[in-house]
């Protein structure tokens, strides 16, 4: 194993990723698909330094992934295409993609100063988005067929079909379920929002549509906020900063199986935020490494003990390590 990989899949604060062994054991039963592709990676020489997103986390633990679990990172990776405007159009207004050609708006959305050139965020931000958003929708394809996928990207849970905000443009888990909506003939579908944030743009959009439940479980101290949208979560938990592994998982265990057993969804979408690490400085939760690998573990073993197809989606996640925690639990999913 290259030195780099070894240093940061051992490291103090992220258990190693030795499930190396696991997955190979596991790799003739697993079904389990992931979707990934490098134009996912956004930034631009020195944008980490204007925002504290990691816009190469994509590809670190893509790197990490493929170490760990070799074969299934070969067999059962599958390169989306990304999203085009007739597929954006199942859930945004003309109005808002028009919109979109606005730097004022653009860097509004994404939090960067408003002097950036226009070609830039096109190319190194939204284009990356729009591979990410077909990810989500080739990604759900997958999660049909197979049991399970995840889009290593994604999850963009702040956008609605008329606004962007918070580094979320496209809507990308709506529009995946109104692409497949009538093909799957989608009628209960489950959306596990565990993003430190609230997912304010998908419960916008799904108010008034009762085919479409959210549970979410966000730190209210915190941004956005959102009254309005905080209306149509229909499993709502709202948890106030520094809350440590013990309680947050008790909240999970003790609230989403029967949520899951209440709604009866036809198939999940898991926002899987790693913004609730302990060292991140958005969420502002206390969440440890170990506790994100057991939150996720926790989900997919619900989906898979009841049959659900799951799609992952990577949602927010802004420390240094926020490669190495979606790498961990990623693997275990392929190898589970
Ligand atoms: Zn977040």
């Amino acid at each position: 194993m290259p030195e780099r990989c070894k240093r940061v899949c051992n490291g103090q604060q992220v258990r190693p990723i030795n499930d190396r062994a696991h997955c190979i054991a596991n790799q003739m039963s697993s079904n389990s698909r992931i979707v990934y592709a490098r134009e996912y990676n956004l930034g631009f020489p020195g944008s980490r330094h204007l925002h504290p997103f990691d816009g190469y986390k994509f590809s670190r633990a893509w790197s990490c992934i493929k170490r760990s679990c070799p074969s299934a990172a070969k067999h059962r990776h599958y390169r989306p295409l990304p999203a085009t405007y007739e597929l954006l159009r199942r859930i945004h207004t003309e109005q808002y993609l028009d919109e979109l050609r606005s730097r004022r708006v653009l860097t509004r959305i994404l939090e960067l100063p408003n002097n950036l050139p226009r070609w830039l965020l096109e190319r190194w931000v939204l284009r990356p988005m729009l591979w990410a958003t077909g990810g989500t929708i080739e990604a759900t394809r997958l999660a049909w067929e197979f049991g399970a996928c995840v889009n290593l990207g994604g999850g963009f849970h702040h956008a609605s079909r008329d606004r962007g905000e918070g580094f979320c443009v496209y809507a990308d888990v709506p529009i995946a379920i109104e692409v497949w909506r009538r093909q799957f003939s989608l009628q209960r579908v489950m959306i596990i929002d565990l993003d430190a944030h609230q997912g304010n743009g998908f419960e916008r959009i799904y108010s008034d549509d009762s085919t479409v439940e959210i549970f979410d479980v966000y730190n209210g101290d915190i941004y956005p906020q959102d009254r309005t949208a905080r209306a149509a979560i229909r499993w709502d938990h709202c948890l106030t900063s520094g809350m440590l592994d013990a309680d947050y998982l008790g909240i999970i265990e003790g609230s989403l199986p029967a949520a899951i057993d209440e709604f009866q969804p036809q198939i999940i979408f898991y926002i899987a935020g790693t913004d609730i690490f302990e060292a991140d400085p958005l969420g502002q939760m206390g969440i440890s490494a170990e506790g994100i690998f057991r939150r996720d573990c926790l989900v997919s073993k619900y989906a898979a003990e009841r049959q659900i197809p799951l799609v992952m989606t990577l949602g927010g996640g802004y420390t240094a390590e926020s490669y190495q925690l979606v790498a961990r639990s990623v693997t275990h999913l392929l190898a589970s």
